[in-house]
């Protein structure tokens, strides 16, 4: 079962402790033996006594200590020899401790005191001496001076306690399980269960990983025809797209042990400790195999090594990958032990680990399409009381390019939105508003904007919308916002077309309707403005990726320059001439300056339309499709609304 015999189960990390009171108690014993006080072996008297021996004649020094209300009484020659004062110590019992007086008092209070003391001499002709003193707290300094020492060896103890991973309940607190890995083994009964119910989509993904459960449960059924078990199954896909909970599944549902750790885990500031903790891992697996590990962003350790290496600093990391890459497929390795990996940088990965062999399955985890983001979403809104029944299909539409947590962000965000307005269930308003929030930023209505400014951002944005009203290739729009939200002063949402392969002629009418914002200053003000920054930012990276990545210009031709392995980034060097680089830049501004000047050109043809479009924005704020359609006129390259996705752009 994976519950029993837990190794990972933190122990008490008892020797600091221990520690620390060996040290306090040794003080105290040291304190008492060395620098206790002087007074221990003198003999304690009384004021009526001090008198008598004073009148006597028997003293020759009184210390007031006037801090303590102590006096210190120091005897004569003769006045030691006298009966009364036999066995009063004559010496101190260490000389460096000072002489020691042979009485020792408390007085009450110090002016009468002193004055008796006084009254006495000047009665009896004395010449006893009266010294004022105060008595240092030797125990206080003691313990102040040693206060440095004893903070160094706490933040020893406790250092050293991190690095074995005791106080992050890893492997026992003790320094010598440093190399002992990290990992945490599923608990059924403690940890919350996810099951592959609670993972919408995925279906390829999710029975390839069932598969692996399969595997490890009936490994007859496959080596019988002389298949072999699959070594590992890696995990990849761009953030937030269920990778994790699909790991999670599979420890919630296998009925083997399930080791999960983190490729950062195994990062220590130790050299070696990477590669033991791997070999430790391994062996806990071993031990209880038939059994899964899930390494989650596993290019931590797995980065292609021998690169950018001009340190040699990272020479810990490449130890660390070589244990993994032996232990998963070495010599000996021939167990039941599936490793599970995740990462969304496969392309960083070394070859040697993801060749057959050990990473066997590459599942990829993509973005969720229609129809998954629908059954994420039924998945999401089990937990919500929502007022009606929501219509999925609306809300999958309107989230485009979302991942499965940006969806589960969406509900969770809806029922915030809700709850502020006091509501007693959410609403899909409620939920549209999320999706704004969650693409666009909080709205800021209290923004100070100037009436100018507005208007500028007003043209600009009625630019955008009028361009791709009128342009077939670009996606129509949903609504146009001049509410300041996030980073951006306005906002054009659009409805694009699901595609998978792009076409120039749709990249550049794309590209007109974003110049569209700065076309639209240009041809009302015959100014330009800093607004226009995201739409020159998003121009030049498409009219880039067209020159350099697509093989899309004419000039340049069929080539690229890209690498999809990763492996060969540019760094210092490009991989063109300086000549190859300068036809680049110039094509790169030809292509967008053409667009621009494309848009002007439509914008100025329809100059009234544009106008009455951003009054009607500056008036209403928010305006929608069917505004427009009041302005314009339908689309005439308008298609069936079900054949549309949305997709907000900002
Ligand atoms: P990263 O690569 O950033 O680690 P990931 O792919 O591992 O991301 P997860 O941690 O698995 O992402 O997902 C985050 C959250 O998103 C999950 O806890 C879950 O709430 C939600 N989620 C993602 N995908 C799905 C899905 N297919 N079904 C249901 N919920 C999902």
């Amino acid at each position: 079962m994976a519950n029993e015999n837990n190794s990972n189960t933190p122990k008490k990390p008892r020797f600091s402790s221990w520690w620390i009171y060996g040290v306090v108690i040794a003080l105290i014993i040291g304190f008492q033996f060395f620098g206790g006080s002087s007074f221990s072996n003198t003999e304690k008297t009384t004021t009526s006594e001090l008198q008598e021996y004073l009148r006597n004649g028997d003293i020759s020094k009184i210390i007031i200590i006037t801090n303590t209300r102590q006096a210190k009484v120091f005897l004569t020659e003769e006045a030691l020899k006298k009966d009364v004062h036999k066995g009063v110590a004559e010496k101190p019992l260490f000389p460096s401790a000072g002489l020691v007086p042979q009485y020792v008092l408390d007085y009450g209070d110090l002016q009468i005191f002193q004055n008796e003391i006084t009254e006495i001499k000047k009665e009896n002709n004395l010449d006893t001496i009266v010294e004022f003193d105060t008595e240092s707290n030797v125990l206080g300094e003691l313990l102040l001076s040693l206060l440095p020492f004893a903070l160094i060896i706490g933040i020893w103890i406790y250092l050293m306690r991190r690095m074995s991973g005791g106080a992050s309940g890893g492997a026992g607190g003790q320094i010598f399980n440093i190399g002992k890995s990290k990992a945490k083994l599923f608990d059924e009964k403690t940890d919350t269960r996810t099951s592959f119910k609670d993972v919408a989509g995925l279906e390829g993904a999710k029975e390839e990983v069932q598969e692996i459960v399969e595997f490890l449960k009936n490994p007859d059924k496959y080596t019988s025809l002389g298949g072999k078990i699959p070594k590992g199954a890696l995990l990849v896909g761009p953030p937030g797209t269920g990778k994790t909970l699909l790991a999670k599944a599979v420890a919630g549902e296998a009925k083997v042990p399930f080791f999960s750790l983190s490729g950062s885990d195994f990062v220590e500031m130790f050299v070696g400790v990477g590669a033991s903790r791997v070999r430790d891992l391994f062996k806990q697996a071993k031990d209880k195999s038939p059994a899964i590990i899930f390494i989650d962003e596993i290019d931590a350790i797995g980065r292609a090594r021998g690169k950018n290496n001009f340190t040699g600093s990272n020479d810990e990391r490449e130890n660390t990958l070589n244990q993994l890459l032996t232990e998963m497929d070495g010599f000996g390795t021939n167990t039941n032990v599936i490793v599970l990996a995740a990462t969304n940088r496969a392309d960083v990965l070394d070859k040697a680990l993801m060749r057959a062999g050990r990473f066997d399955r590459q599942i990829y985890v993509d973005l969720p399409d229609l129809n998954e983001r629908k059954e994420i979403f039924e998945v999401h809104l089990r937990p919500i009381k929502t007022a009606e029944t929501l219509d999925l299909d609306f809300l999958a539409k309107q989230t485009p390019g979302f991942s499965g947590a940006d969806i589960a962000n969406v509900c969770n965000e809806a029922a915030l939105i809700a709850a502020r307005k006091e509501k007693k269930a959410v609403t899909k308003q409620d939920f549209l508003d999320a999706v704004d929030r969650i693409v666009g930023g909080l709205e800021k209505k209290n923004k100070i904007i100037t009436p100018e400014e507005k208007k500028t951002i007003a043209f600009h944005e009625a630019g955008h919308a009028t361009v791709s009203w009128m342009l077939e290739h670009a996606a129509p729009l949903v609504k146009v916002t001049i509410v300041p939200r996030g980073q951006s002063l306005g906002a054009a949402w659009y409805l694009p077309e699901e595609r998978l392969i792009v076409r120039p002629e749709q990249m550049l009418d794309e590209m007109c309707a974003t110049m569209g914002g700065r076309a639209a200053e240009k041809v009302i003000f015959n100014k330009i403005s800093t607004g226009a920054l995201s739409d020159l930012e998003k121009v030049t990276k498409q009219a880039r990726a067209m020159v350099t990545i697509y093989g899309l210009n004419d000039e340049l031709g069929n080539i690229t320059y890209y690498d999809s392995s990763g492996q060969n980034e540019y760094g210092f060097t490009k991989p063109y001439s300086e000549e190859t680089a300068q036809k680049i830049d110039l094509e790169i501004s030809k292509m967008i300056e053409e667009q621009y000047q494309r848009a002007i050109k439509l914008l100025q043809d329809n100059k009234d339309k544009l106008t009455e479009l951003a009054e009607r924005l500056l008036d209403k704020e928010v305006i929608f499709k069917d505004d427009l359609e009041k302005i314009f006129g339908r689309r005439p390259f308008e298609k069936e609304e079900e054949e549309l996705e949305p997709e907000p752009v900002k």
